[in-house]
């Protein structure tokens, strides 16, 4: 760590790419010295109409970035990619009440930035009842308490790996009890999208997840809209470059050109590590060893409608949830919220590599496994309209979070130092809530100071 601080303070004596020796001393005039002469260059064409910070993205943490900024009379223009604002938090009401395609719960509530925005929220764990398919029957109380005492196990393992050397997480966590595959499935392949061989077992630890884990019956995706409103935001702008070379920033895309004193940079790590932007000079190697050890995870949510007056409600209660317990030569389990605030409608979700294969197929594939996988616990169902959720493939995300690779915990406090006139903001700069809105919500704001 020390190291590659003190490799990025040196990168900045040289940061047009192009070493140059000058004999000026600071304050002399310097008028024909080719170094102030290119200095002068890269700098000189900021107007009174360029903004103080340029934003990359109008996700969580840009919105609150620019919210921060306006707050203290800055200025600041915000440039987003897409068609909408929100970026992972995106609500929709196409199966007839509000649905969100990405964000969910604002997890870890009490320390959660966003939690003081949320009004009518459910807190869903105080609601939910698991229904855990064994087989061809349900599991009993006596296992579900079983189950319970394993994720402690599982958790347990992760704090005491935290005292040694950074490893993956399948090789901390217990293995061998009746339930120690279900519940590293889990948590691992389902919640964070990522198999156990590939999650930094210290990063798991540091960004570990506790209660209360709200439900917002409009959505996550509305209420970030709701806060972006009156932004300074420009919708399909996306940036294709940005030259840090001078003190400022001049960063392009197809809507021209805009130069700032600082850019924000909050779009994934799957953008950033698959050259989305070029920037020029070129990251320095920290950094871009720090983007590939964050690797994008997939988690692909799907959505069926299923009306309660057609019976649709298959004995189970408003916000359960219904999964199976993984078995060998079976396809990974997916996991399922039921009837939403009462709605007329279900949810589930795969992740990991079964996510991202399906992803390269047709959407009416997840559709159809995730049909079966339901029926195949719950017997036939009214299923009606249905969506699923393309985030691995959006060349906006490339995927649904970030997670550090073993090895790579510190990778978030190294993309998240300052470098020059740029600054990364995001869930993937988030030390302890990673991953999450709320983590990118409290970067982005950080990102200002
Ligand atoms: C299916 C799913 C479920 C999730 N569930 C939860 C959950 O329950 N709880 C939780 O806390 N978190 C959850 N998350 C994660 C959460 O949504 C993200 O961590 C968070 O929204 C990330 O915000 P961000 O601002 O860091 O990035 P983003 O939301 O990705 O914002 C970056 C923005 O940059 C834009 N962009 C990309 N490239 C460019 C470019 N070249 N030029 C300009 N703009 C560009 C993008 O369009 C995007 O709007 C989930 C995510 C997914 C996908």
């Amino acid at each position: 760590m020390a190291s590659r601080l003190a490799s990025k303070a040196s990168r900045s004596s040289t940061r047009a790419g192009v070493s140059i020796s000058c004999s000026c001393m600071p304050g002399s005039a310097g008028g024909g010295c080719i170094a102030t002469l290119l200095k002068m260059r890269q700098t000189a064409p900021m107007s009174s109409s360029d903004p103080e910070v340029v934003i990359i993205g109008a996700g969580a943490a840009g919105i609150a970035a620019a919210r921060a900024l306006r707050s203290q009379g800055r200025s600041c223009l915000v440039l987003e990619g897409g068609p909408r604002v929100g970026g992972r938090a995106h609500s929709c009401a196409t199966l007839g009440s509000p649905l969100d395609h990405g964000a969910t719960w604002l997890h870890a509530a009490d320390r959660n930035p966003l939690t003081r925005f949320a009004t009518a929220a459910k807190n869903h764990d105080e609601v939910r009842e698991r229904h855990v398919r064994v087989g061809e029957r349900w599991a009993e109380p006596a296992e579900l308490a079983a189950i319970s005492a394993a994720e402690e196990r599982f958790d347990a393992a992760l704090e005491a790996a935290r005292a040694g050397p950074d490893r993956a997480v399948s090789e901390v966590a217990p293995r061998g009890g009746p339930w120690d595959a279900t519940v590293t499935h889990w948590l691992c392949t389902q919640i964070q999208a990522r198999e156990a061989e590939y999650l930094s077992a210290h990063d798991q630890f540091d960004n570990g997840l506790e209660g209360p884990n709200l439900l917002l019956p409009g959505g996550i995706g509305a209420l970030v809209a709701e806060l972006a409103r009156d932004l300074p935001i420009r919708l399909n702008a996306r940036v294709t470059g940005i030259d840090w070379s001078g003190p400022g920033v001049v960063v392009r895309g197809e809507f021209g050109t805009v130069r700032a004193q600082r850019a924000i940079v909050t779009v994934s790590t799957g953008v950033l590590a698959a050259g989305g932007i070029r920037f020029t000079p070129a990251l320095p190697p920290a950094y871009q060893q720090a983007i590939h050890g964050l690797p994008m995870a997939l988690l692909t949510k799907f959505a069926f409608r299923c009306a309660s007056s057609l019976g649709g409600r298959m004995g189970i209660e408003p916000f359960h949830t219904v999964r199976r317990a993984p078995q060998p030569g079976h396809e990974p389990p997916m996991g399922f919220i039921m009837w939403p605030f009462g709605r007329d409608h279900l949810f589930g979700f795969v992740g990991g590599e079964a996510a991202w294969a399906l992803s390269r197929q047709p959407p009416a594939e997840t559709l159809r496994v995730a049909r079966a996988e339901l029926e195949g616990m719950l017997g036939p169902m009214p299923l009606g309209q249905a969506l699923v959720t393309d985030w691995g493939t959006d060349p906006l995300f490339l995927g649904s979070y970030s997670q550090a690779l073993p090895g790579m915990a510190g990778a978030r406090a190294v993309l998240r130092e300052p470098l020059g006139a740029l600054r990364f903001a995001g869930e993937a700069t988030s030390l302890g809530l990673a991953g999450t809105i709320g983590g990118a919500w409290a970067e982005g704001e950080a990102a200002v100071a």
